[in-house]
């Protein structure tokens, strides 16, 4: 399937909260919940939309094509929505319900990035702080800040790619790293400092100011 086809989204919204204390994906956001601002961003930009939910969530009526339950990794929550995209997807988008500020212009730059012929294109950030590796409490490395970014969502793959990345069920804080360890050319396009991922209250605080 060329990467001209129909773009599907992922939105996966089946985590626990533990950090955040409860599930973050359903608290309020200015009029609604943080899940729908997330899902707005997605219906503009694709083709179709698979939420991924969990299981006691899993006969709600939301505004997508799909609702499946995920699992107990966020990995296996993507495969779970993958299962879903139809087969004629050329493109899936993955995106964190956790992160209601992603744009259309965000989806639409990464879905560009794999349509001019990357295997997947994930946002970056440029890391203001100075990284270290550590074991044991022990500094090991101190990294080169000017080679890292940190990465958002949404990130958009190549439908192919990303299920061949995830046929051997593995497991991965993203999909940019399952789709890298296959081997696949993934792309970093400019990220948005304001796309912050719901962890804490005061993140909740933050992004009401950015969505007013
Ligand atoms: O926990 P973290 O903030 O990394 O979760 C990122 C996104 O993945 C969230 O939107 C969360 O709901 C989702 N997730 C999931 N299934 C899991 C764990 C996380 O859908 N088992």
């Amino acid at each position: 399937m060329e990467p001209g086809g129909p773009v599907w989204a992922v939105v996966v919204a089946a985590g626990s909260g533990e950090r955040f204390g409860a599930r973050k994906q359903y608290a309020a956001l200015a009029d609604r919940r943080v899940l729908d601002w997330s899902l707005a961003a997605a219906r503009r930009s694709t083709d179709g939309v698979v939420l991924v939910v969990p299981p006691d969530r899993a006969g709600d009526d939301e505004p997508v094509d799909a609702v499946v339950t995920g699992g107990a990794t966020r990995s296996a929550s993507v495969r779970a929505g993958l299962a879903a995209v139809p087969p004629d997807a050329a493109v899936v988008v993955v995106h964190d319900a956790a992160r209601p500020a992603a744009s259309a212009a965000l989806f639409e730059a990464v879905i560009a990035a794999v349509r001019a012929g990357a295997d997947g294109a994930v946002p970056g950030v440029p890391v203001v702080d100075t990284i270290k590796r550590v074991h044991d409490g022990r500094v090991v490395e101190t990294l080169d800040r000017r080679e890292l970014v940190a990465v958002q969502t949404p990130q958009a793959f190549r439908a192919s790619v990303l299920r061949a990345a995830h046929a051997g069920g593995g497991d991965a804080t993203d999909d940019g790293a399952l789709v890298e360890s296959a081997g696949g050319r993934v792309v970093i396009v400019p990220g948005d400092p304001d796309n912050v991922k719901v962890t804490s209250r005061a993140d909740l605080d933050r992004l009401a100011a950015v969505v007013a």
